[in-house]
């Protein structure tokens, strides 16, 4: 039977290719995201999808994407927090409040409001499954990318507790941790961290893959095997994991 899965920044990246995953599954997408851009293209590229340009910090127009989300498919079976931004890269003690805030509010705050919206639902239909897009950044630290690093790291948190609270009403709730995903953001991560490192981009893209031990960069469709298996009866024991897919990393940046 067809699910209805929800992706916050399900537009572009790796929300879209879990998007068209879930879809050629034969499920009901729904899709909110930022750009205005990227969602006029998901919505012409998945007619049969609800597409909706939302921000995932804002609460009242996220309650209303949910709403829109009951009226057009009834129940959700999967909710998939994954809208996120890199945020700033710079020494902590250099950094600027509103520019740590907004990473932070992006990342974890719009989390929470996605997970709320989620979490209302599957606890009236006794069933569910929560995934939230942390980061290898959630396992470890990472020097100059400390709003990020914090906010994925609170996304753990976040989950561990979600999943012992909604647990007992048959809800899992499990955190994704990507490794460097080869692709557009990857580039623009590599791009801010060389500047701040004062390396070049060669080098920090090597530094990535010098630490992980299938010495490689993880792709979107790899992401999105591991959402499919998340969502899916056969991860019906797997709740309040933080599982990383990005080769096994041995050291960070
Ligand atoms: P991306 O930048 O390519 O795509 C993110 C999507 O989220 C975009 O469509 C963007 O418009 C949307 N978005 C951003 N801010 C939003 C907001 N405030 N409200 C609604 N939508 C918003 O990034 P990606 O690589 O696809 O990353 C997806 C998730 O995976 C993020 O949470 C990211 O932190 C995490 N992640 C990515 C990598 C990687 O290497 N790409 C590694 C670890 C974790």
């Amino acid at each position: 039977m067809a699910r209805t899965v929800v992706i916050t920044g399900g537009a572009s990246g790796i929300g879209w290719v879990m998007a068209q995953r879930f879809a050629a599954l034969g499920d009901q997408i729904a899709i909110c995201d930022a750009d205005g851009a990227a969602v006029a293209q998901a919505s012409q590229s998945m007619p049969a999808a609800l597409v909706t340009q939302v921000d995932v910090r804002d609460e009242r127009a996220m309650d209303d994407f949910f709403a829109r989300v009951d009226d057009r498919f009834g129940a959700i079976d999967v909710a998939i927090s994954n809208a996120g931004t890199g945020g700033p890269a710079g020494p902590m003690d250099q950094m600027d409040y509103q520019d740590w805030a907004d990473c932070v509010s992006v990342n974890l705050h719009g989390a929470f409001i996605c997970c709320r919206n989620a979490a209302q639902r599957m606890r009236v239909q006794r069933q569910g499954s929560i995934i939230v897009m942390s980061s290898t950044s959630g396992l470890w630290g990472v020097p100059n990318r400390s709003p990020y690093v914090a906010a994925k790291w609170g996304l753990v948190g976040l989950v561990k507790t979600l999943a012992m609270e909604l647990g007992p009403q048959g809800i899992r709730v499990n955190a994704i941790c990507p490794g460097a995903v080869a692709g557009p953001r990857m580039e623009r991560v590599l791009s801010i961290e060389s500047s701040a490192a004062g390396v070049s981009m060669d080098d920090m893209r090597a530094t990535y893959t010098d630490g992980v031990s299938l010495k490689r960069f993880v792709t979107a469709d790899e992401i999105a095997d591991m959402a499919v298996f998340l969502a899916s009866d056969a991860a019906r024991s797997v709740s309040g994991q933080a599982i990383a897919v990005d080769g096994n990393t041995e050291r960070m940046v």
